[in-house]
């Protein structure tokens, strides 16, 4: 039972804010099913919102286990679910700097250092690489963990307009040429599926000497030859000092890391205190990180499908008429703008059968609500030109198109 005593009242007042203004979040059961289905709620749908774009997700069986156990007595070791420690006190078992060695030679870097999960790379990388009195000049449309690295940094949030490069341009112009100034992106933005325009980007930090760091969460595992993420697929690799990426969406697994030079990935280790002060991700959860990968890495024909089943949604919603955008990746979304009727559709499409999450302001800007999707590899043909079809007529119900 709900008891509210006077304290807690404006907690009430605000939370019946969100409800009024269609913002109320609800956690919402989900059972993954295989090829793209979820049950929601109790309810089976299409799981058009789900990061797990190569469909490599996939339940701890008895085989699996066997795998694992396998794979640990190759480090003289055991399947181990908890780490004891932050890694610096004493939870530093031999796995991480195997798999670190291995996975900063697939990223053609120097070094490699893994994270608990995203948010805290971003919080622990930013907040280490620039304090007070230092700059930071940020894609409008950067993920919330790089907001609120920058935040705990301290440095100065300089924020560019989406992807406009004149724009950056002229704040690096107008910046003090003696103050440390670090440029950072996502290379797939979260909500809108753009992608970020690094050729140009690496121009300005070399002209204006900046530092340069991107998150390649949402194309990690997706871009390049063996999905080592879009500034490899572009040629970019060694123009970039900080990539960050997560083992949560392709990788269908959890963690992150930041891939660079040894001399930063050494700072990180000295200074990023999300990384220091936090106990290290379970072996077995590297472990399993390892195994996706493997498949990620020999996964070609997964990103050629997941490609095409882009196009097939994405192509398929613009002919209805539908506003996706900027999108340019397996993230699509429907922008439609009001709260109250992107809820509306949202409900409607989930009653339905089609998972579609309702993403509104703060997560977007005000005016932008807008439904996102989101495409796996395992997703087939004909159950996508079914949700097509419902989601049309959704469109038309709600005089969104
Ligand atoms: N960066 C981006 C661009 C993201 O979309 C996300 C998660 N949605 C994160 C970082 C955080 O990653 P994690 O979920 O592993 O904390």
């Amino acid at each position: 039972m709900n008891r509210i005593d006077g304290r807690l009242q404006w907690m009430k007042d605000e939370l019946d804010l969100l409800k009024r203004q269609s913002q109320q979040r609800l956690l919402t059961p989900a059972v993954i099913l295989a090829e793209g289905w979820v049950v929601r709620g109790g309810r089976r749908m299409l799981n058009l919102a789900s990061n797990n774009y190569l469909g490599l997700f996939q339940p701890l069986d008895a085989a699996l286990l066997e795998e694992f156990i396998q794979q640990a007595a190759v480090f003289d070791s055991e399947v181990k679910l908890g780490s004891t420690a932050s890694r610096l006190i004493n939870g530093n078992d031999p796995i991480y700097g195997q798999f670190e060695q291995k996975f900063a030679e697939y990223k053609g870097t120097g070094s490699c250092l893994v994270f608990s999960n995203g948010y805290m790379a971003n919080t622990g990388i930013i907040s280490s690489l620039v304090g007070r009195n230092d700059l930071v000049f940020s894609d409008r449309l950067n993920h919330a963990s790089i907001v609120d690295g920058i935040t705990l940094s301290r440095a100065e949030n300089i924020r560019y307009r989406h992807r406009d490069m004149n724009h950056l341009e002229t704040l690096l112009s107008k910046a003090d040429p003696l103050k440390k100034k670090l440029i950072v992106t996502d290379t797939i933005f979260s909500m809108d599926g753009s992608i970020a325009p690094l050729q140009s980007i690496v121009e300005l930090k070399n002209k204006y000497g900046a530092l340069l760091m991107v998150d390649e969460a949402h194309s990690g595992g997706v871009y390049g030859e063996q999905g080592q993420g879009l500034a490899h697929s572009v040629g970019l690799m060694q123009e970039i000092d900080v990539h960050m990426g997560t083992f949560s969406k392709a990788y269908g697994c959890y963690g992150a890391y930041a891939a660079g030079d040894s001399l930063v990935i050494e700072y990180l280790i000295n200074k990023a205190r999300s990384f220091i002060y936090t106990t290290s991700l379970p072996p077995v959860v590297i472990q399993a990180v390892w195994h996706n990968w493997t498949k990620v890495r020999e996964g070609h024909w997964r990103r050629r499908v997941l490609q095409e089943r882009v196009v097939l949604l994405r192509e398929g919603l613009k002919r209805s008429g539908f506003n996706v955008g900027e999108s340019e990746s397996q993230i699509v979304p429907l922008i439609i703008g009001d709260n109250d009727r992107t809820v509306l559709f949202s409900d409607y499409l989930q009653q339905h059968g089609v998972a579609a999450v309702a993403v509104r302001p703060p997560t977007v800007p005000e005016g932008e609500a807008r439904v996102r999707f989101t495409l796996m590899a395992t997703h087939r043909v004909e159950d996508l030109a079914w949700a097509l079809d419902l989601i049309e007529r959704a469109g038309k119900k709600f005089a969104i198109i």
